[in-house]
Formats: C-alpha cells, structure tokens, sequence
C-alpha cells in the first residue's frame, strides 16, 4: 500500500476513534506558556519546582492584571489530582479559555446553550454570550484563581506510557489522601494509599504551604469517575458545620449537572480519610469547600478489584518528561498521534479504565466540558459577589 494511502486510511481511524479531543501533557503546557505570554493581563504561568527540581508542579494565576487594586480574595482550584481523570484538566482548559475570552468554540456548541439555560435565563435583555461576558467579569476583577491544571504530572507522565488505569503518583501516593486531617494508614498497594504519612509527598506539602499564605476563601478539587458537587465532610457522614448558608449554590450547581450534591460521606456510599477539601475546610477555614466529580462511566468510581501495573514495569526517572517536551518542536502533533493510538489499541481493561473516567464520544465530552465549565463560572462569580 503506498505510503500516503496508509496515512490518509490512520488519519481516518484516529479522527473515528473519539479521542482527538484530548490534550496531552505537552498539550497543556504549552498551552499555559502561550497564554501566558500571550495574555499577560490576565494569566500568569509558572512550573513550581519541588523535591530538588526532580518534579515540578504547574501554577496559573488568573485575574486581572491591569487594575490596581487591593489583593483579592484567592478561589483554589485543583484538576488531574488523580492520573487516569483527564476530563478533569480538559475543564480546565476550556475554562481557562473562557476566562481568557478565547470562547468562540465554547460558544457554538449546542451543550453550552443547554448548561446556560439552566444556570440563567437567557432572554431578550440578556442572550447566551452576554452570560458567560457577565460572569467572567465578576470573576477576573474580584478574585484571583490559582489554579494547578494537573496536579499529578509524574502519575501522568506514566499514564502516558501506557498505564492507562493509574490513580496515583508514581511514588505510588494517592495526593488526595496525604493530608493531615483524619488521615489513615493504609497498605501501599491500595489505590487509597496516603503515604508514609501525612504531607509526605511534595505536591501536598506545597499546596498547604501556598494555601497557607493564599488564605482562599474557595477550595474546588475536581475529579471524575462519577457525577457529584460534594461538601465537607468527606471523612464522615454529616455536613460540616457553618456550611448550611452553602445550599443554594449547591442545589444550583447539582441541578446543571443534574447529579449528587451534599456533603460527601453521607450521600457518596464511602467515607474519605486525609483529603485536601476535609483539611482546608477544617484547618485553614476555607469558606467555600468543594469537591466535584465531572464524569462517570459507570456506576460509581470504585475500582472493582483492578490494579494498576507495578512500578517496576515502567521508566520512572522521566518525571521531567514534560520540561523536555516543551523544548521539542513540532511535539504537539506527533505526541497527539501517539497518545490517541495508544487508548484506541490498548487492552480492553485499560481501555475500560479510560471509558470509566474520560467521556469517548466528542458529543458527551462537549457536554461534560459546557455543563462543568458553566457550573464553575456560575459558582465562582457567585463567590466574587460576596
Ligand atoms: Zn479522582
């Protein structure tokens, strides 16, 4: 077969395949280091370095630069904690792009019309882009959002060579149970392993530290693998206290996403033991606590009994993987290729993990990204207004 036939029949497979939507690591770096120079009025990007520059954690700051005001009041958000939740970091960027007022495509779906008639009316006075104009004001002028598009960038890196049903770290650290409040000892091969203890691993060392200083009055930690808006406590079954005034916002923000919503323990069927959201809630007084989950294929995000490959099977001293391929050029397209093949021809268990965690059909994934991104634009401009 000649060799531009073959090419034409692999372009046609990929573009069936439902995954050309996705962005890899590269995809998401470089997509911050633009806009950052691209949108310096806006978006601030930096890696943090940690554990002597052997790992490295992405942070973008996001308000407006151009006003000179006094320092407003920091709205957290946390995206791709967990490897395999690549929908989680896809919410991210388009509602990065939105905030930045790069929202045309955002705009034409028919799912954002849908999530934008449920969140608000849209009427004569005030049609669908004037909305999102609306809420993305209120935003960039009252608070400023640090934002860690992906947290777990080494569980990642090893998700992208082909451990498609990593959860953790590739310390093998489950980062949103390595945090001081009610934090269990857990054996290292469960998925829930929380370290050797409390802020053992650098990534939650950080985040306490910057939070610290930060004092957020919102904490948003997202992740898929079910659908819910949940509140404190995770750690037990009851709502935590002082959060009753939270209620409208929840009840609007689970009738977009038409799922769960109340305080974790008591309506997610299992209890969570050292999680940021329990520990910003009740260490720092973070006044918004919220933790979401933006997709499931199944019914719930258990793990059934899987594993994940043993550590030993992979090259794990590529954690600055992700520095290396911004240098490259021409990475995106190629990388695009490589990671989109991988998901279409792996294993059908790991192929089960990915349709667990990640929407496979563009039309569901667009309607996850409007719904979410619509949700978190309605929750934090109603922050910004208090
Ligand atoms: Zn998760």
């Amino acid at each position: 077969m000649p060799t531009d036939v073959a090419l034409v029949i692999f372009l046609l497979i990929i573009s069936k395949s439902g995954y050309a939507f996705y962005s890899t690591l590269g995809d998401i770096l470089h997509f911050y280091s633009h806009a950052a120079l691209h949108h310096p009025e806006l978006i601030k990007f930096k890696e943090i370095e940690l554990q002597n520059n052997s790992l490295s954690l992405p942070l973008v700051t996001i308000a407006n630069f151009s006003t000179v005001a006094p320092p407003k009041p920091v709205a957290v958000l946390v995206f791709g904690e967990h490897a395999r939740e690549l929908i989680t970091t896809e919410v991210c960027l388009w509602l990065s792009k939105v905030l930045l007022g790069d929202h045309k495509d955002f705009l034409s779906w028919s799912q954002t019309v849908e999530a934008v008639a449920l969140a608000a009316p849209v009427t004569q006075e005030k049609d669908l882009s004037q909305w999102i104009q609306e809420w993305r004001s209120m935003i960039l002028s009252k608070l400023t959002l640090k934002v860690l598009p992906l947290e777990n960038v080494d569980g990642r890196v090893l998700w992208e060579g082909g451990d498609l049903c990593r959860r953790k770290t590739a310390s093998d650290v489950d980062l949103n149970r390595n945090w001081d409040f009610a934090w269990h000892a857990q054996s290292r091969s469960s998925e829930m392993y929380g370290g050797e203890a409390p802020f053992s691993e650098p990534q939650s060392r950080y985040l306490r530290d910057a939070a610290g200083q930060w004092k957020p009055v919102a904490f948003i930690n997202v992740h898929s693998g079910e659908w819910a808006v949940y509140t404190p406590w995770d750690s037990r079954e009851s709502l935590g206290a002082g959060l009753l005034d939270l209620d409208p916002l929840v009840q609007k923000m689970g009738k977009i996403c038409d799922c769960m919503a109340g305080p974790s323990g008591a309506i997610s069927g299992y209890l969570a033991y050292g999680t940021s959201m329990d520990y910003m809630y009740a260490r720092l007084g973070v006044k918004y606590p919220f933790t979401i989950e933006v997709y499931g294929g199944g019914d719930s995000g258990k793990l059934k009994g899987k594993r994940s490959k043993p550590l030993s099977t992979f090259n794990i001293t590529t954690a600055a993987y992700h520095r290396r391929m911004l240098l490259q050029p021409g990475l995106n397209q190629k990388h695009h290729s490589s990671i989109l093949s991988l998901v279409a021809n792996s294993k059908q268990v790991e192929k089960g993990c990915f349709q667990m965690f990640n929407p496979c059909d563009e039309n569901v994934y667009r309607e996850v990204i409007s719904h979410w991104v619509v949700s978190l634009l309605v929750m934090l401009s109603t922050i910004a207004a208090t």
